[in-house]
Parts: structure tokens; sequence; C-alpha cells
């Protein structure tokens, strides 16, 4: 058994470590994990944690799943990293064959990078050298308000302005915020992108779901129509799956809820099921045509030393298998019924607003009287409050979310919901 006790490994790590998204000052309560297994975290002393934000977002099928192991397992034996420039490998190969099978039929070609934000910054190059490589100076971007599309300087640049992008706005480049679209804006937007088409390299946009705003929804029909503009109108169209892939929309990609279809698609996150860092950035023949060249000043000059490292391929090729049986899909509408119907539930609740689902991911607004800042106190207050229940959530503000693993139980949902109903009643009427 381990001999560290909880408490001296988090002096421990106090010492050595930098948290993301942590004011270390007051990072008194990081919680030592020694293993998972399916929904559930174990820290030493054996308690256990519902992972119902699949470890930000990432976890398809549980923790440390046996099969997407075994497959990784194999792989190390076999072959653990190969540069990826003037050579190839089977992992990739297939990897890349079976993703670009299930997405829209115009994604011909699979760029790999490590992580969301990489798959960003590719897209956003791969765009912007597409007009320079046609002769062409296009540099504005467009793109939705509240949008976040990762933490490097391109992602930044792309996402909603805030304290966290605070201290690099002047690094940032230009690009343009677009409301989200409703049935009240629809034409003004369509009207503005006519307007911006010339000067814009690309749009980039999270499908259906703003998830890092707070899980903020929007029609798939609104987004058909702006998309059919930047198509007449030659604005390539990015679209950012890093959170809405693999099956958490209810389908397999948020596309599949799409008639028309994007140039450039990016994903990451559940992309090895949770397991292992790896970033995909999809593009069309049309795209990749304007790199192919005998000019040496037309390649995409990127690349990552770990790019399509094999073991992260082996577990994406044994998480896609899993997302694909017929148990997951089933689970996936399950969950989705599910979700449905507690909204349902929640939204004559008082102390509940905006009540949201699609697919696995379940969101609602706690009725606060102060606003809807991240730094707004009673995220911190429920994210106790829920963790002393054994549940994990990471409220973003006020907006309390659901996106659990798709093997959680519907006895494990009836937990959540039932402690997300106590929680509410437990603050209704206070004064917060
Ligand atoms: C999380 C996220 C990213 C960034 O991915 P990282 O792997 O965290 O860099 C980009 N886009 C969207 C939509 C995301 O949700």
């Amino acid at each position: 058994m381990n001999t560290i006790t909880s408490s001296g490994l988090r002096q421990r790590d106090k010492a050595v470590n930098w948290h993301p998204y942590t004011q270390m000052k007051t990072a008194d309560d990081i919680i030592p994990v020694v293993r998972g297994k399916g929904i559930y975290l174990y820290d030493e002393q054996g308690k256990q944690y519902m992972d119902v934000v699949s470890s930000w977002w990432v976890t398809l099928h549980g923790h440390s799943h046996p099969h997407i192991a075994q497959r990784v397992f194999e792989q190390l034996n076999t072959l653990e990293q190969v540069i990826f420039a003037g050579f190839t490998h089977e992992p990739a190969t297939q990897l890349s064959e079976n993703l670009l099978q299930l997405l829209p039929s115009a994604q011909k070609k699979a760029f790999y990078s490590d992580n969301g934000s990489t798959a960003v910054e590719v897209a956003l190059k791969m765009c912007i050298q597409y007009a320079h490589n046609h002769g062409k100076k296009k540099t504005k971007i467009l793109a939705f308000k509240n949008a976040y599309h990762g933490d490097t300087f391109g992602a930044m640049s792309v996402s909603e302005k805030s304290f966290w992008t605070k201290p690099f706005e002047s690094m940032l480049f230009e690009v343009v915020f677009i409301d989200t679209p409703n049935a009240g804006n629809l034409e003004y937007l369509r009207l503005q992108i006519k307007e911006l088409a010339d000067e814009v390299a690309c749009f980039i946009y999270e499908p259906l779901v703003q998830g890092a705003a707070g899980m903020l929804m929007y029609d798939a029909e609104h987004l058909n129509s702006l998309m059919a503009v930047c198509r007449k109108e030659g604005v390539l169209m990015i679209q950012d799956e890093v959170f809405t892939g693999f099956g958490r929309t209810g389908k397999l990609f948020a596309a599949d809820y799409l008639t028309e279809k994007p140039d450039i698609m990016c994903f990451s996150k559940g992309l090895t099921g949770g397991t292992m860092p790896m970033g995909i950035t999809t593009c069309t023949n049309s795209i990749y045509n304007a790199f192919l060249s005998d000019d040496r000043h037309k390649t995409l000059f990127h690349g990552h030393s770990f790019t399509a490292n094999p073991l992260a391929c082996a577990a994406a090729l044994a998480s896609m298998e899993l997302l694909l049986t017929e148990e997951t899909q089933m689970n996936i509408q399950y969950i989705t019924q599910r979700h449905s119907e507690f909204v349902n539930n929640l939204a004559s609740h008082s102390q509940v607003e905006n009540a949201r689902s699609i697919g696995t991911i379940l969101a609602f607004d706690f009725k606060t009287g102060n606003g809807t800042s991240y730094f707004n106190e009673i995220g911190k207050i429920l994210y106790n409050e829920f963790l002393q229940r054994g549940i994990i959530m990471r409220p973003l503000g006020n907006v309390i979310y659901l996106v659990p693993p798709y093997c959680i139980t519907s006895e494990e949902l009836d937990f959540v919901y039932r402690n997300i109903l106590e929680v509410l009643d437990q603050f209704n009427d206070k004064n917060i």
C-alpha cells in the first residue's frame, strides 16, 4: 500500500507543481488521486469521487478502460514513437482512415498535433496560408462572441477576451466577433458575414455548444444558415469539434446535425477516449491542394515532436472501436433521454434558469443576484458542496453542468440528479 499520507503529498505538490486555472496562493485543496476506474476516481483514503465532468470533458468510456490499456500496451511493445516527417506507421494511417470515414465526406486529410489548442492553431495557419498560397492577403478572422478555442496565442486570439487573456491582449491578432445566431439576429449576421467576406481568412466556431463559456447552446438550423453564407461568399469554415466530437452531443459529431459542411475540422479531448493527449485537424482536398506544389514556399511548415505519436493513435483507435459499439451508442442515447427528462424536471425549480441539454451535455444556470462572472463565489461553494457528496462538478461561474463518461449507469445518473436537487433545495431561499 501507499505509505505517503494525503497531506504529505499535498505539501510536496505545493512545493513543485503549478496547476492550471488555479490561484496557487489559495490552492490548499488539491486532491491527490491514486487511481481511476470507470466513472470513479479514488484518493489515498479510498474515498471515491464520481467524475461527471469526464476529467475536463475528455474521458469517454470511463477511467483506465481495459480495452484501451491493452491496445496501448501492445503498441508500446511494438513502436512507441517515430518521426512523422518522411516516415509513417500503421496506427496513424488506420486512425486517419477510420476518422475520415465518420466525418462529412469532403473531409479528406488528417493533420496530427498534440491537443485542442494546437489543432486550432493548425486550422488557422491552414486558412491564412491558403489565402497566401493563392496570392491573397487575408489576416482577419471571424469568430463568435463567448468563443473558447484554447490557450495558445492563436487560439486565445479567436476566443472571447476576458481576464484570462487580459495580459496578452496587445499581442493577439485581429478578430471580428459576431453574436451567436438566433431567430432575431440571423438576417443581420448573414449580412455582416457578407460584408466582411473579402477581408476574412476564415470563420471559426464551436458548433451548437460553446463549452467553456458555460455550455451555451444554439440551433443547428441557424448555424446552417450562417455556414451557407460563408460557403457562398468563399469564407473558409473551421468547425472546432474539440469538445463536441465523439458522441458528446448525442450524435457522433455536431456535424451530423448540420446539412452545411465545413472546410476544416478540429478534434482532441475525446479523441483518445481521454487517455493520451492528441489533436487532429482534418481538411478538404481543396485546402490540401493549395499546399500541394513544387514550390517549397507553399509548404505548411508546422509540426510537433510527437506528431501522430503511435501510442496516442493506438488509444484513439481503441476508443473509437468502443464508441462505435452498440452498447456505447445505446448508452449515449440513454443519457440523452435521461438528461432531457431531468431538464424538464429542473425547469420548474425556483433556483434554476435556462435548464438545457444536448446529447450527454446538461447545464443550467444557478440563479444568483449578482451576475455570472467566473469569479462568482457561488461556483466555488457549489464545487465544494458536490465534492463533499463525492461528485466532481466544476461549475463555470454559476453554470452547473454535467458531461459524464458514457459508461454512467442509470443508478449513477439517479445519484447525481438527486444530489443536484438536494443541493438546490439546500440553497433555496438563502441570500447568496
Ligand atoms: C478544450 C477546448 C479547446 C482546447 O483544447 P486543449 O486540449 O485544452 O488545448 C479548443 N476548443 C474547444 C471547443 C475546447 O472545448
